[in-house]
């Protein structure tokens, strides 16, 4: 059996819907209190202020949320689990699902999909 991959999405905060975008982040990561949240923007190194959104969520997932949370957060972007903002140097993006990940075996995404044609 094979290990599921799973995603975070990270985004930054529109400032004029920071409060929005708060409230989005406690539904979706209703682990952290108000306080943590804000503690993790504040936190965020500047400029760009990336906060993680929401974490381990399954690709249909990613999709889906990304495209909801743009109302509050400027650039959602999705990362292979485990992987932030402030590892992009080091990680390769895939163009076709805009899914930043580690490693020599490429976009997990795209293996699937061509695991599913065979
Ligand atoms: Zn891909």
């Amino acid at each position: 059996m094979e290990d599921r991959i799973a995603f975070d999405l990270w985004g930054d905060v529109i400032p004029e819907f920071k409060e929005r975008a708060l409230e989005t982040i406690g539904d979706l990561r209703p682990e952290l209190t108000r306080p943590a949240i804000l503690r993790e923007l504040i936190l965020a190194p500047a400029p760009g202020r990336w906060i993680m959104i929401a974490q381990n969520l399954e690709w249909d997932t990613v999709r889906t949320l990304r495209e909801q949370v743009i109302t509050c957060f400027a650039h959602p972007q999705a990362y292979q689990a485990g992987y932030g903002p402030s590892d992009r140097d080091r990680l390769k993006e895939c163009p076709v699902h805009r899914l930043f990940y580690g490693g020599v075996l490429g976009c997990s995404v795209c293996r699937d999909w061509f695991r599913w044609l065979r």
